[in-house]
């Protein structure tokens, strides 16, 4: 598909500096270089961009893991620091980690207006720049999070290559950042859409089916087997059309368009509360918030974007 990594994290041609990664703990020791900066997988913004720091900034006091390395901006490096241990005193905490998470935090050692928000609230207004550096970020430390142990022999790993690795002082083993692949495809059928929404989803709120691709699987094969034991709809030809990092927390959305082969739907009631056809007519409705019934997938996530191009007929 014609610009189709203008989808939202959809990359800005980032540096990433691969070369330098083995230096990392000197360049942590020259201190030389800005950093982005998350808290539980928030990322602090100003004016809907991200805040940079200098490597020595008191706001870093709270880092209880170094700053990963994340690639170079001209002659400045960049890093992203997470300074998750921080507590938040007298903020709205009731929704931080929910789905919605609409909630601010305001850090005293950050600069005047600037907030924690939600990556969700706020990656389409991202710049590219930006948004490849938060989601590359988000990611890393998520899998860190989540993979403190050798998934060879048990022991305690460390961080190593920038945080680009994971390294086992016991058996040697290296381990590096996982990524999931995820099918999510515009499954068709003359004029209309598959739609569907989850269990525990916003009210209203439908998008495009969506699955993990399982071992030993092809993309294709990922979009026919999802869709059918989800909705029952058959698929003949699938066609990729775009890619989308997506941050939450590990997953790379592989977008398809896809032929549906018949049109009775039949649900998983375990996988989806509700599926049906939708017409062009009706999802530039949703997309005006004048559907009755519809609110359209979220802004920024590439189900959002391939509806918008199919419905300007530009798949090509
Ligand atoms: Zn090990």
């Amino acid at each position: 598909m014609k610009n189709a990594e203008a989808v939202t994290f959809g990359g800005s041609h980032l540096d990433r500096a691969a070369e330098l990664r083995p230096k990392w703990s000197d360049m942590l020791d020259e201190g030389q270089g800005d950093a982005v900066v998350l808290w539980r997988g928030k990322p602090l913004l100003l004016n809907d961009k991200l805040v940079r720091v200098r490597l020595d900034d008191a706001i870093l006091a709270d880092t209880k893991v170094p700053p990963i390395f994340l690639g170079r901006d001209g002659e400045t490096r960049l890093f992203a620091a997470d300074i998750s241990a921080w507590t938040p005193e007298d903020q709205d905490m009731l929704s931080v980690g929910n789905f919605v998470d609409q909630s601010l935090q305001a850090h005293p050692l950050a600069p005047e207006g600037a907030a924690f928000a939600e990556l969700r609230q706020v990656m389409s207004r991202l710049s590219a720049r930006d948004a490849e550096l938060i989601a590359t970020a988000k990611a890393i430390y998520e899998w860190h999070r989540t993979h403190r142990f050798c998934s060879k022999c048990g022991s305690e790993s460390r961080m190593d290559m920038g945080g680009w690795e994971r390294a086992c002082v016991a058996c040697g083993g290296k381990h590096f950042p996982r990524t999931d692949p995820v099918v999510i495809m515009l499954i068709t059928r003359g004029n209309q859409v598959l739609m569907g929404r989850s269990h525990f989803w916003p009210e209203g709120m439908y998008s495009l089916l969506a699955g993990f691709v399982e071992p030993g699987e092809t993309i294709e094969a990922a979009v026919r087997r999802e869709v059918y034991e989800e909705s029952g709809i058959r698929v003949g030809q699938v066609d990729y059309l775009s890619s989308q990092p997506w941050p939450f927390p590990n997953s790379l959305m592989f977008g398809c368009h896809g032929a549906a082969l018949n049109s009775d739907i039949t649900i998983d009631p375990n996988e989806l509360e509700d599926a049906f056809w939708v017409s062009r007519e009706e999802i530039m409705l949703a997309f005006s918030g004048e559907h009755p019934k519809i609110k359209p997938a979220r802004k920024g996530s590439i189900a959002h974007f391939l509806l918008q191009r199919w419905l300007a007929d530009a798949l090509d």
